[in-house]
């Protein structure tokens, strides 16, 4: 035994002579999003696909390290997107056709071609509320592996809704063709129900649970705001969640279904078009998340304006609800509500993402909360903090970088020059 531990030893000192080599990331202008500081003229050190330390200066590299000159440039965490649906991507009313056309491998190759953009675009990390066929499941086992690049997926896989609501699959379709759908599917009526649809995630390997709490805009039904859960559902979610260490998102643009969802313990409220004081001290008192989805709301408005994009149920709700986010999201930031970056990407373009930011700052959010919302609170809300979210001594190398100073002008987020992952670096736009 003595022997083995010795000759490791003598491996060991081999191995960080040799191996144990660092690679240097000069930055000009460093936002760790720890807090609200910005530092000039740092090193970040990685060691794998770790950050080792982070030092005032630029650090001499030994003749082992690599380094990287990002002097011109500001460098912050991954960027992470609290919203988004990675296997599909709305096209006006040829959407509303993909259900009867598409199969499981449609979905999945839409999959990988979204995850790249969305890497590109600078989010390491996705939090995915809503696929059919369990795509992202997949598609998260595949990026985990390096078979394909993307973002690090935490997926709910398959939304789950009420009969009739916001995400019942079979909306505006015949019943001789869909039949009716159960918890399996995401549609769940009672207690029972409720619970076995979340143990049907778990087992599916979903990281999180997502319901839809009302109406929404894009779904082929009257109401874009009614509750659709009762109190006792919505508990049933919750509890059966946390068990399996789940979080609950919840899309809700309506006031009343947000009330009793919060007072649920849900973790998130997607959209919360009509919020308001009430809801927001709530939010406070129940420590739960905000993620606006401006950009989502912009969209829909916009394009309702298009004769024949939606179909005739869905119009008259992208006209009135659409319009309303940027607003309510204002107040809420205003409140002091806790805010992190979601975007509903699927709706509007994957790739598009960082249009929020812009959004966000338009609407009064200064540029430091937009881009702390995207990184320091969106592992919050993901409780992956201890690992990810922020730049500091042992969090895993997720860094991106932006030429020039995205403080002055947040539109620069829509350009990321560098996007590195878990050390490993997957784009490089001098
Ligand atoms: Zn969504």
């Amino acid at each position: 035994m003595k022997r083995i531990s010795n000759l490791s030893i003598v491996g060991l000192a081999l191995l960080s002579q040799t191996v144990f080599a660092d690679t240097l990331i000069h930055a000009g202008r460093v936002i760790k999003a720890n807090n609200n500081d910005v530092k000039n003229n740092m090193t970040i050190v990685i060691d794998g696909n770790k950050i080792k330390a982070i030092e005032s200066g630029f650090k001499t590299p030994t003749s082992k390290d690599t380094v990287i000159n990002l002097k011109d440039y500001t460098v912050m965490p991954g960027l992470m997107d609290m919203h988004t649906h990675i296997s599909s991507q709305h096209n006006g009313l040829a959407s509303y056709l993909d259900g009867f056309k598409l199969n499981e491998a449609d979905y999945a190759l839409k999959g990988v071609v979204y995850a790249k953009k969305t890497l590109d675009a600078g989010f390491t990390t996705v939090r995915n509320l809503g696929d059919s066929y369990n795509v992202s499941v997949a598609l998260k086992k595949a990026i985990n592996n390096g078979m394909i690049d993307g973002p690090r997926i935490y997926t709910a896989a398959k939304s789950i809704a009420t009969t009739g609501g916001h995400a019942d699959p079979t909306n505006g379709r015949a019943m001789a063709i869909t039949g009716d759908p159960g918890p399996k599917e995401g549609v769940i009526n009672g207690v029972a129900e409720a619970r076995k649809a979340v143990r049907q995630r778990y087992k599916d390997g979903a990281d999180l649970i997502k319901i839809t709490a009302t109406g929404g805009v894009l779904s082929v039904a009257k109401s874009g705001q009614n509750p659709q859960f009762m109190t006792d559902e919505l508990k049933a979610i919750v509890d059966t969640a946390k068990d399996y260490d789940m979080t609950v998102a919840v899309h809700a643009h309506g006031k009343e279904g947000m009330k009793r969802a919060i007072e649920a313990g849900v973790d998130s409220i997607e959209h919360g078009t009509f919020m308001d004081e009430e809801i927001f001290k709530l939010m406070k008192k129940y420590d739960t998340y905000y993620v606006p989805t401006v950009m989502a709301g912009n969209w829909v408005a916009e394009k309702a304006k298009i004769d024949g994009f939606f179909p005739e149920l869905v119009r008259p709700k992208a006209a009135s609800i659409g319009p309303l986010i940027e607003k309510t999201f204002a107040k809420a930031y205003f409140s002091g509500v806790n805010i992190a970056f979601g975007t509903d990407s699927g709706v509007s373009a994957h790739g598009d993402n960082a249009l929020e930011f812009e959004l966000m700052v338009r609407a009064g959010m200064k540029p430091i909360d937009a881009i702390r919302s995207a990184t320091f609170h969106g592992a919050k809300l993901l409780k992956i903090s201890d690992e990810l979210g922020t730049l500091e001594k042992g969090k895993l190398a997720d860094i991106v970088a932006v030429k020039g100073n995205p403080l002055v002008d947040i539109s620069l987020m829509k350009n990321i020059n560098f996007v590195m992952k878990d050390g490993k670096v997957y784009k490089f736009i001098k």
